[in-house]
């Protein structure tokens, strides 16, 4: 039964309303990928910073409640080495706006997805992004500094199994590392029936190596694919962030609207969508931020912990959305990286 709470809109200055969430439920993660984290000496949060469950529902509650939030998306770090996680999707998994269920996806980068696929299904998760930048193992473990290609491989088939659909592969492109493999990238994703989205690489890698000349654009993405699957723009889907395209002979399983039947690309360097942005992020320690690029963030979790009422956290979210910017300024000279990288921050 949806809950019978009606909710007030979250609107920021530029009148975007607010309506998907992502959480970051741990800033640890088994692999060590070149665009996101150094090989070693991240600092971890100490195991008391990071949110508990109870209090991610709690902040979730609030959201969901208070301001209709739609969609919930578990990120990290790589959400899935926080123990005993379907507790935790289960809980989420409760949480209705006067709308009804919320939808609980994550993004995880696949590698124990054949453990751990049936329980979070069962727990209620409703759909997971995969990530995958190559096919090729050797590749592979340079990019992730782990030699672990056939358990992500077979960790999508088991998402597949468990019925989460659509399984959505994540693919960040970067020049000189991956674009040559963005058309077998593509056929993958036809053969396998996952609908393939490209990641411009964007500046949030821990390394700070990020250049813009690094960066493989949507229409190179696009142009490549197009010569040899041939191609057209599909609808805009509101505040999604891919732009998505169709293959015109419908892919390889006879559904043109299935998952094989398209791709996405995520063009935020080159061809931001800030207009329409409706998204919000929590870390792993609680703090709220109003853009991937945010330099500043609102500590929710010290104010819950320091015994906050559900009203006074809400203000600080309103406060907090208020600043929310036009847009990010990677392409300005006056950019600044936030001091956070895309793990500690949550993708
Ligand atoms: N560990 C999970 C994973 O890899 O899917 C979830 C967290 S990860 C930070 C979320 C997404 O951010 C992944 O799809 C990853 O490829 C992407 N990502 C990480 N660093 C990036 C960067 N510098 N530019 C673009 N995308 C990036
Ligand atoms: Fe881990 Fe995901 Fe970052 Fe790779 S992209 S290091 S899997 S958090």
């Amino acid at each position: 039964m949806a809950s019978n709470v009606e909710h007030q809109d979250l609107i920021d200055p530029f009148g975007r309303v607010i309506e998907d969430l992502r959480i970051s439920i741990t800033d640890r993660c088994n692999f060590r990928c070149t665009y996101c984290m150094p090989e070693e000496g991240m600092k971890w949060l100490d195991r008391s910073q990071v949110m508990s469950f109870e209090e991610i529902e709690h902040l979730a509650r609030i959201f969901v409640e208070r301001y209709g939030v739609r969609g919930i998306r578990l990120t990290g770090g790589e959400p899935t080495v926080r123990a005993h996680l379907p507790v935790l999707v289960e809980k989420l998994a409760k949480l209705e706006n006067a709308n009804g269920p919320i939808d609980l996806s994550m993004t995880t980068n696949g590698a124990t997805m054949r453990l751990v696929a049936g329980g979070l299904r069962e727990a209620g998760l409703k759909r997971v992004n995969i990530s995958l930048d190559t096919l090729d193992r050797e590749k592979f473990a340079r990019m992730t500094r782990r030699d672990q290609l056939d358990n992500v491989l077979d960790g999508i088939v088991a998402s597949q199994e468990a019925g989460f659909a659509p399984v959505k592969i994540n693919a960040v492109i970067e020049r000189g590392v991956n674009d040559d493999e963005i058309v077998a990238l593509a056929t993958y994703g036809r053969e396998q029936n996952v609908e393939m989205r490209f990641i411009e690489f964007m500046p949030l890698d821990a390394g700070g190596h990020w250049v813009n000349d690094q960066v493989v654009g949507q229409e190179e993405i696009v142009e490549m694919i197009n010569a040899v699957y041939p191609i057209e723009v599909m609808p805009a889907r509101g505040a999604a962030p891919a732009d998505r395209f169709r293959y015109l002979d419908g892919g390889l399983h006879g559904d043109a609207t299935g998952p094989g039947g398209k791709i996405g690309i995520i063009p935020t360097v080159t061809k931001p969508f800030c207009g329409d942005c409706d998204r919000v992020r929590l870390t792993s320690d609680g703090d709220f931020r109003t853009c991937l690029f945010a330099t500043k963030e609102f500590g929710l979790l010290a104010a819950l912990r320091s015994g906050e009422t559900d009203d006074e956290i809400a203000a600080r979210i309103e406060a907090a959305v208020a600043t929310k910017w036009a847009g990010h300024q990677i392409n300005q000279v006056n950019f600044t990286r936030p001091a956070k990288s895309m793990s500690q921050i949550g993708g």
